[in-house]
């Protein structure tokens, strides 16, 4: 784990430079050394040593004096990179439309990858039985799109992976063909977008910009029962793209024919490929834990991984969240995760540990305080909510792992200093103020009721 100071500087640096050059300069480095005079930056190779001082010593020193250190000497040293990722991708970045993604040496633009999120691609999805049909079948439209299984319906129940695996459709295809117009939308922002569309007459417009795609990625189709509007605009997305040849991709959670919808596009939908998709089984949920905790560069005993394969069943959302829970747990109080750590985090609620939504997390403590939504996430200072909405950020941290910059935005914060201060003052005074921890205890208790 980087430094809470190195992290936020980090966290700046990647929302002023490019994603390549983020990722090829910043992301492996770390603080190594930091006193009044000056301060340490370690770094992997001579090559980012160079690239650093000569080309970005100035962000760096800049950023630096903004997070309030400002030392007279800032040295870039080569250390052995035991610790290499710092952090996860941050989906405040990745889910931004029109991002970049690096290629080596240029960046460049995507006007179309809307919607999409790097965060899901082939390489870390986990394939067993239960999903590897569906994952041959994305796999195998990378190659050529619109000619194979198309549409393409991957259908299954909450939380196994369907938006993952058609996310990394689309983010290969763009990787092997940067120019392709690959669309991604969930079927409840095609509806807003239409409501909108229509009550702004811009209608052709929005069929226009639909109709244009190579690739169409549509998720949770089943939202769009009981639309008639919408659902006649979309057969007629539908039919111009399947005409055209493009690529149509759409998730659901029951099969074509079980979604209370027309039936001519009930028809549609099916005259494809579906494939379903399950819960992983046993050796796959392991390998999930085993993966997800690697990627937090976090070793993760055997036992502990069986331990939550075996009592997480229901689906890998969740899994997750349990996996999150203890690696929050072990991190804020410096321990390694290990068996005994596990049973006692997540083996005494009766219910297994629920996938919280930051929205719930931040509504419990908002409401444990009597402050109203609109004041903990809006501008107002007053302690009475100032102090609600630290705690807030403290538990997000603690309860769902989220990254600073993450923390901010769900708070309405636009700096995540706010979030790093936020959390090491609640996580100091806890230590100290019973009152406090039975506060958090409470909601705690509350939320995994
Ligand atoms: P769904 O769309 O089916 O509700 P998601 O695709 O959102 O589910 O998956 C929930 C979470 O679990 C995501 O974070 C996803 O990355 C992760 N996930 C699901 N299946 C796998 C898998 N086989 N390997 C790795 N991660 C997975
Ligand atoms: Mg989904």
């Amino acid at each position: 784990m980087n430094s809470p100071l190195w992290q936020a500087v980090l966290g700046e640096i990647e929302l002023s430079v490019s994603r390549g050059n983020y990722l090829t300069w910043f992301k492996n480095t770390q603080l190594v050394e930091q006193t009044d005079e000056m301060v340490v930056i370690g770094v992997p190779n001579v090559f980012i040593k160079q690239q650093l001082e000569k080309k970005f010593n100035d962000i760096v020193s800049q950023t630096l004096k903004k997070n309030g250190v400002n030392p007279k000497v800032i040295e870039y040293r080569i250390v052995a990179m035991d610790i290499k990722k710092h952090d996860d991708p941050d989906p405040i970045l990745t889910q931004k439309p029109q991002t970049s993604t690096f290629t080596g040496v240029e960046t460049i633009n995507h006007s179309y990858r809307q919607g999409l999120n790097n965060r899901y691609n082939f390489d870390n999805f986990i394939v067993g039985s239960s999903n590897e049909l569906a994952f041959a079948a994305c796999q195998s439209i990378v190659a050529n799109p619109g000619s194979k299984y198309n549409p393409l319906m991957i259908y299954g129940g909450v939380g196994i992976g369907k938006t993952h695996l058609i996310q990394a459709v689309g983010n290969a295809i763009l990787a092997s063909n940067p120019d392709a117009k690959v669309l991604y939308i969930t079927t409840e922002q095609f509806v807003q977008e239409f409501v909108d569309a229509l009550r702004y007459r811009k209608t052709t417009g929005f069929a226009n910009h639909y109709r244009s795609a190579d690739v169409l990625i549509v998720d949770d189709i089943q939202f769009i029962s009981g639309k008639e509007k919408i659902q006649e605009e979309f057969f007629h997305t539908f039919n111009a793209l399947y005409q055209a040849n493009k690529q149509i991709i759409i998730s659901s959670d029951r099969l074509a024919r079980e979604i209370p919808i027309e039936e001519r596009l009930q028809s549609r939908f099916a005259q494809g490929m579906s494939i379903d998709m399950q819960t992983p089984d046993f050796e796959t949920r392991c390998a999930i834990v085993q993966s997800k905790a690697n990627s937090s560069d976090i070793a993760l005993p055997n036992d502990v991984v069986e331990y939550l394969a075996t009592n997480i069943n229901t689906n890998v959302r969740e899994l997750e969240g349990a996996l999150n829970q203890l690696l929050a747990f072990c991190e804020m109080r410096g321990l390694s995760p290990n068996l005994d750590i596990a049973v006692s985090v997540l083996g005494n609620s009766k219910n297994r540990p629920k996938h919280l939504s930051a929205k719930q997390i931040i509504e419990r403590t908002a409401k444990h305080f009597q402050v109203s939504m609109e004041d903990i996430l809006g501008p107002k200072r007053d302690k009475d909510i100032v102090v609600p909405r630290q705690i807030a950020m403290y538990m997000l941290r603690s309860e769902l792992h989220l990254s600073f910059p993450k923390i901010a935005r769900e708070l309405g914060r636009k700096d995540h200093t706010t979030a790093i201060h936020s959390v090491e003052k609640i996580s100091k005074e806890t230590q100290l103020d019973a009152s406090l921890r039975s506060a958090i205890s409470e909601i705690k208790d509350r939320l995994y009721a």
